[in-house]
């Protein structure tokens, strides 16, 4: 059990190290650090065999329970080189929060956050130098959950792996935030009232990739969804959060099951309110939005995420028809949320909200 184990760290030679990838071409999730963050659940023992060990293979039964019926969770956060060349990590107590919410709904074992945290902490200080110099550039945290015991009865397994990979990930926007173009699929749903739209659980992901791929041929980056009994109010736009800025009121979707709960989207929300800005949780249909795009009155749009932060929203494409926001540009707010959140995540800014935490 968690009160008696100590978290083992068997460190790679100094020899065997990874030759760490230039930052100009790392991309999204391609590289992966020296050494992870690994343990065990059992019904027996509960969570043990806790260890820093070196990036490796895992060995797994071809009957274990997450390859037929996809027990599998997941989380993503971030640790920026920010301010005195110090490491930062933002809200990260809320992210593991979230995968135990996501545990509950998938009947997978919960675990004690501020262990992991702590554990997590001390990863990422031995992967120090993994933390990408170059602006904007950040090392992308994944931890993870699957279930591993070899059975083929549809039920919770009784043994599970958590464990925590990272990845150095380049600036999203190369160029500083620019505008994405975004399909509406009124044909192809996320999740349903009731469903596990809310847990970050693996075959959620495997569901919206038939669609993303129609987008993308269609020449669009993203995927609107809208939701799945009428296919008329707005739900999340790939894998962020939306915000539609109309008559000055910024409007995002409320949660209630169906949508992912990001942390980003609460940051945005408190935020704006912060600064004086009206924030609304309430329902937005589709028609609601078109129809202030005509109007004139939809002045922007943007999803929110870890990955990009803050991504406006240019154009959408409905019933075959493209609507242009903001004549394709980056509005006032968008911008403005942007810059704040990173400079925040940085430690460059003061954190009234007390999001950051350092590492080390
Ligand atoms: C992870 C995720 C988000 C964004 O959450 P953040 O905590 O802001 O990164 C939004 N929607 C979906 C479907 C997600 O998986």
């Amino acid at each position: 059990m968690w009160e008696d184990i100590q978290v083992e760290v068997e460190k790679v030679d100094a020899g065997n190290l990874k030759t760490k990838p230039s930052s100009g071409d790392l991309g999204f999730g391609n590289y992966f650090t020296d050494h992870m963050f690994l343990m065990t659940w059992s019904k027996e023992d509960g969570w043990h065999d806790a260890k820093i060990c070196p990036y490796q293979d895992f060995k797994m039964d071809p009957a274990s329970m997450v390859f037929h019926y996809g027990q599998a969770i997941f989380e993503g956060l971030k640790a920026y080189r920010g301010k005195g060349d110090q490491l930062f990590l933002f809200r990260p107590a809320d992210n593991l929060e979230r995968m135990n919410e996501s545990a509950l709904r998938m009947c997978m074992p919960r675990f004690p956050v501020d262990k992991v945290l702590k554990s997590l902490k001390a990863l990422l200080y031995l992967e120090k130098e993994w933390v990408p110099h170059a602006d904007g550039a950040t090392l992308y945290i994944r931890p993870t959950m699957i279930a591993a015991e070899p059975a083929l009865g549809v039920r919770p397994a009784a043994k599970y792996h958590f464990f925590v990979i990272l990845s150095p990930v380049g600036a999203y926007y190369a160029e500083g935030c620019s505008p994405t173009k975004i399909f509406v699929s009124d044909e192809y749903v996320r999740a349903v009232k009731g469903g596990v739209g809310k847990a970050k659980t693996g075959g959620n992901y495997a569901a919206s990739l038939y669609m993303s791929e129609i987008a993308k041929k269609a020449g669009y980056t993203q995927v609107l969804w809208l939701d799945a009994c009428e296919h008329k109010y707005i739900e999340e736009v790939g894998t962020s959060n939306i915000f539609f800025k109309i008559d000055d009121e910024l409007i995002t979707p409320p949660l209630e099951g169906t949508i992912l709960g990001g942390i980003t989207r609460d940051s945005v929300i408190k935020l704006a309110k912060s600064w004086g800005e009206k924030v609304v949780e309430r329902k937005i249909s589709i028609d609601e939005v078109i129809e202030a795009s005509n109007a004139g009155r939809l002045q922007e749009a943007f999803g929110s995420g870890t990955a990009a932060v803050i991504s406006p929203v240019g154009e959408l494409f409905y019933h075959e028809k493209s609507y242009v926001i903001n004549k394709g540009e980056t509005g006032q707010l968008s911008a403005r949320l942007f810059s704040e959140l990173q400079s925040i995540q940085n430690g460059q800014q003061e954190d009234s909200f007390k999001w950051v935490v350092r590492v080390g």
